[in-house]
């Protein structure tokens, strides 16, 4: 066995110093950008300036140049695009050899991939095929300029702790990273780079697996991510008829209904509206957080909202901590006053 593992460990050794630029996996679907693709945009052009590098994004598909054009100006220095009626739609094997190829060929030092359904089963295929780490569903990326290190962060141990992880041998350093925790990168019209179209040598038999038919899912009824305004409930509100009055200030403000997973797990209300680690990860305007008491895990996908305020009874909640302005009362003394004040406006 230790001969397999010290032939397995020196299979992994490279020269880390010939691995140079960022990458950022552009994802689409049927022709449209994900919009975690843009916010890894953003955070690669940050990433890629403070290395003093490149920012390279990687895109693949069939008939979508015109999206490498969008990649460019939304801050990418280049695209390579790789092009085969075989790369169309998304599958493991064909994504996976395609890139693991451009990867061993160019040798980049980062590797960024949204945290989507297809980047959770792209990172880790690349990342054992080509004999590097993954950190996955990253909620903050920072380097550290003096080793090139990116500093990967995120939740561990269900959500207690934020660990910090490095890849100090291996390259590239690969992430996955949640949708919605980055902020999206500016679009500038007037910026330009180099589109690169590839097109790889892939048959059909190369592709084991087969789509045979796309089933869209149920649309959820509330878009979370875009709203500018969420009024969210807890288990605070004692029972599912305190949502209605959550439903009657959100209509109000022009805002939409979220929820802790405390509710959703009682059967209050419906996941989609779940915020938090295993929910939605939002950052509107204005969140008000209504008897949610402030576990790490609601934090984890509510704290970059511009303005917090908290309503709870108990004048020690973690909510408090973070919250801009504070209400210590009962919810239900509370809201009621507050729809009726906005009444009068
Ligand atoms: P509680 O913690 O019970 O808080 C209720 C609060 O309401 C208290 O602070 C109380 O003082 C206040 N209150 C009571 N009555 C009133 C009143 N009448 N008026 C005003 N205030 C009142 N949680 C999430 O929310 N999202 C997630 O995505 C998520 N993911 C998780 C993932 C893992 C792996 C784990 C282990 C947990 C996760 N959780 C998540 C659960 C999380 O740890 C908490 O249990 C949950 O957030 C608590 O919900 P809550 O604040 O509604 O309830």
């Amino acid at each position: 066995v230790g001969a397999i593992e010290k032939e397995e460990e020196n299979k992994r050794k490279v020269n880390i110093e010939e691995y140079e630029g960022v990458w950022v996996f552009a994802e689409q679907r049927e022709g449209n950008l994900m919009n975690v693709s843009i916010e890894l945009l953003g955070e690669g052009r940050k990433i890629a300036d403070k290395l003093n590098t490149e920012l390279t994004a990687i895109l693949l598909g069939n008939n979508v140049k015109n999206l490498a054009d969008r990649l460019i100006k939304y801050g990418a220095d280049k695209v390579i695009y790789a092009e085969s009626p075989q790369l169309d739609v998304y599958t493991t094997d064909g994504y996976t050899r395609v890139i693991c190829d451009l990867i061993n060929e160019r040798k980049p030092e980062i590797m960024l991939i949204g945290a989507t359904n297809i980047g959770r089963d792209l990172g880790p295929r690349i990342s054992a095929r080509i004999h590097t780490g993954l950190t996955a569903d990253c909620t903050r990326l920072d380097v550290d300029l003096e080793n090139r290190r990116l500093m990967q962060t995120r939740p561990a141990f269900g959500g207690n702790l934020m660990a910090t992880i490095i890849c100090p041998n291996h390259r590239p350093q690969m992430s996955t990273v949640r949708p919605g925790v980055m902020e999206k990168a500016k679009y500038n019209e007037t910026r330009e780079g180099v589109v690169e179209v590839i097109n790889p040598d892939l048959k059909e038999e190369d592709i084991t697996a087969k789509v045979i038919d796309y089933v869209k899912e149920k649309r959820s009824q509330v878009k979370l991510e875009d709203a500018s305004i969420i009024v969210s409930g807890g288990r605070g509100l004692g029972n599912p008829e305190g949502f209605k009055l959550l439903k009657e200030l959100a209509d109000k403000l022009g805002g939409v209904v979220g929820a802790s997973r405390a509710t959703v797990d009682a059967g209050w209300i419906d996941q989609s509206h779940q915020v938090g680690q295993t929910g939605k990860t939002v950052r509107p305007n204005l969140y008000i957080a209504c008897g949610i008491s402030g576990a790490i895990q609601h934090l984890a996908g509510m704290q970059e909202s511009k303005c917090i305020v908290a309503i709870n009874k108990d004048k020690d909640a973690p909510i408090f901590k973070i919250a801009d302005y504070g209400i210590v009362g009962d919810v239900y003394e509370i809201l009621p006053e507050l729809i009726k004040g906005l009444e009068n406006i």
